[in-house]
């Protein structure tokens, strides 16, 4: 992973056998980054992706294989715990173009990917709520 600063906003290049997931959540805690919108686009050609279940308050994961463009990454950056929150998002598109995605739990970069951390001047916890059952906002 490479990056360059300008102004609020961290221009990050993450290389070819790089993790998205893992390499974000340390870089933002290597710069102590605690509040921030994501977006990238790039190649993996290996994903975990989820749904989450609303009724049964589950998630689902599935694992893909192949050659994918990350036709959009998007999420945010808040913290819980005192430790760096992840919630990303993925679109992948294969070989017949078609898109498809999900929660992102991780994607091996096969090309390259290109990433924008936008920071905001600011800290926002998160909370598990019971009643969706899922970490929310504490707003
Ligand atoms: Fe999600």
């Amino acid at each position: 992973m490479k990056y360059r600063k300008f102004g609020t906003k961290y221009v990050l290049r993450i290389d070819k056998g790089e993790e998205i997931v893992e390499t974000l959540k340390k870089f933002c805690r290597e710069f102590d980054i605690k509040l921030a919108a994501v977006s990238g686009i790039g190649a993996t050609n290996h994903a975990t992706i989820g749904l989450f279940n609303t009724s049964t308050k589950q998630y689902h994961s599935r694992q893909l294989t192949g050659n994918f463009e990350i036709t959009n990454l998007s999420g945010n950056v808040s913290s819980m715990n005192g430790e760096v929150y992840l919630h990303l998002h993925i679109t992948l598109s294969g070989s017949n173009c078609s898109a498809f995605g999900g929660h992102l739990n991780s994607a091996v970069i096969s090309g390259t990917c290109e990433i924008v951390i936008d920071l905001i001047d600011g800290v926002l916890d998160r909370q598990f709520d019971e009643d969706v059952g899922l970490n929310i906002y504490k707003i």
